[in-house]
């Protein structure tokens, strides 16, 4: 790790002036994954324990750790907020949820109860199971909200 001031370099990155280091500062996005988790008849949204957002509703999700695989990440994230084990069915697909402003990029899964009782886990402060749309509050994240209106009439309840 790089310990100089660091200066703009010709491609306006920042980066360190000592040729024998070489770091540039990139400032890639950090990879964040979340669920829909399809928990018959409904799915499981969490209300925050951490902040930013506290007390306030979204689907389970978390920043991908050092050295682990995304789709495990979301899985460990469901555990760990509501309390079940469950598995990645599908990779819907990342975004950039607010461009040109925030750094992060969502990796949304469908996913499916396997089994557990669901209960609020060490990471969150209430799980709630929502059987219809009109049961989900506002969530706190808008690419959560959007995608979960877009993909509720998507999933397959059978
Ligand atoms: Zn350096």
């Amino acid at each position: 790790m790089c310990c100089s001031k660091l200066l703009k370099n010709k491609e306006n990155y920042l980066a360190c002036p000592d040729q024998s280091c070489g770091f540039v500062h990139f400032n890639n996005p950090i990879p964040v994954v979340a669920g829909i988790v399809l928990m018959h008849p409904g799915i499981v949204i969490v209300q925050r324990k951490f902040g930013p957002h506290v007390g306030e509703w979204c689907l389970p999700c978390g920043y991908v750790e050092h050295k682990r695989h995304p789709p495990d990440e979301v899985i460990r994230e469901i555990k760990e907020e509501a309390g079940i084990d469950a598995r990645v069915t599908l990779d819907i697909g990342t975004i950039n949820p607010n461009p040109g402003k925030g750094n992060q990029i969502i990796t949304f899964y469908l996913c499916e109860y396997v089994q557990g009782g669901l209960h609020a886990g060490s990471d969150a402060l209430a799980v709630m199971q929502c059987t219809t749309p009109d049961m989900v509050p506002k969530l706190c994240f808008s690419s959560h909200d959007k995608i979960l209106r877009d993909w509720w009439n998507v999933i397959d309840w059978a």
